[in-house]
């Protein structure tokens, strides 16, 4: 009998994040938690972050409990001072970081009519300043180490538009635009800049939404089922991982064929 461990160790070994250390923002609840656990799975040291200091806690703790470092930070990632001190922190105690993870996102649904100034600022400072920020905040590291692979949360709403979030639409879209531009800056340097538009995920993000929404939302998915945090964090494990190398400024979309 052949040993079958012996012949697939080659292949788990590209997507061992085995050494590696990331950081993935608003990883306290939701996808962002749920990349968390998998990357630590996977082998990597996690920086979990949220406005929250105690969910940042609880879930770092997970990660201890899977035997992988963690560090946790409550930053409000639209603040780029904030961001500085957190990654300024996280360099100097870990020297290096290899994977960043732009996961934080926030709604504030309405249609544009009634869209406060407010309404439009908080969700582009929320989904797209923070990208920046953090990208910002990373990339010399990144670029000295000549490796790195930052990943982007858009939407399917980037890409297709939808009624009542003009705000958030533009957000997602932004970070299509970001993503290209910076996979273009880096590429030399060897570092991937990628981007994944998740559809319709079952979160707390989700959970607002009505059986009945639910229902149509679950209608127009080909896969007839909404999609779990973790369908989205094997795609993010995937790009972070060796076995990704060779690409870079794509965007994965992970939403059961909803827009094919
Ligand atoms: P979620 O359950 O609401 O979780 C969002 C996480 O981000 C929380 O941990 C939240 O923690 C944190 N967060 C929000 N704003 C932050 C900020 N300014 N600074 C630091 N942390 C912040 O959302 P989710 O559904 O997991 O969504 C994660 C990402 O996927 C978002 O970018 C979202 O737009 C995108 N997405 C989600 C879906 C979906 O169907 N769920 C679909 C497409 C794209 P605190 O509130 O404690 O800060």
């Amino acid at each position: 009998m052949p040993d079958t461990t012996a012949q697939i160790a080659p292949t788990l070994q590209q997507f061992s994040l085995l050494g590696k250390t990331a950081l993935i923002t608003g990883s306290a609840r939701g996808i962002g938690r749920a990349m968390a656990l998998a990357f630590a799975r996977a082998g990597a040291d996690v920086v979990v972050n949220s406005r929250s200091e105690a969910g940042s806690q609880r879930v770092a703790e997970e990660i201890r409990a899977l035997g992988r470092r963690a560090l946790a930070y409550e930053a409000d990632v639209s603040d780029a001072a904030a961001v500085d001190g957190m990654i300024g922190e996280v360099l100097k105690e870990w020297q290096t970081l290899d994977i960043l993870v732009n996961n934080a996102g926030i709604t504030r649904d309405g249609l544009l009519l009634r869209m406060k100034d407010e309404q439009w600022h908080e969700v582009l400072r929320g989904n797209l300043n923070s990208a920046f920020h953090c990208t910002r905040a990373v990339s010399r590291a990144m670029m000295k180490q000549r490796h790195g692979r930052i990943i982007n949360v858009s939407s399917v709403v980037g890409i297709m538009g939808n009624a009542g979030q003009a705000n958030y639409a533009a957000s997602k879209a932004g970070l299509i635009g970001f993503t290209k531009a910076m996979a273009k800056e880096l590429a030399s340097r060897g570092v991937t800049v990628n981007a994944i538009a998740p559809g319709f995920i079952k979160t707390d993000m989700t959970d607002a939404l009505g059986p009945e929404a639910k229902d149509t939302l679950t209608g127009q998915i080909p896969m007839a089922r909404l999609g779990e945090p973790e369908d989205v964090a094997d795609a993010a494990l995937f790009l972070a991982s060796d076995a990704a190398r060779y690409i870079t400024g794509q965007v994965i979309v992970v939403d059961g064929g909803m827009t094919m």
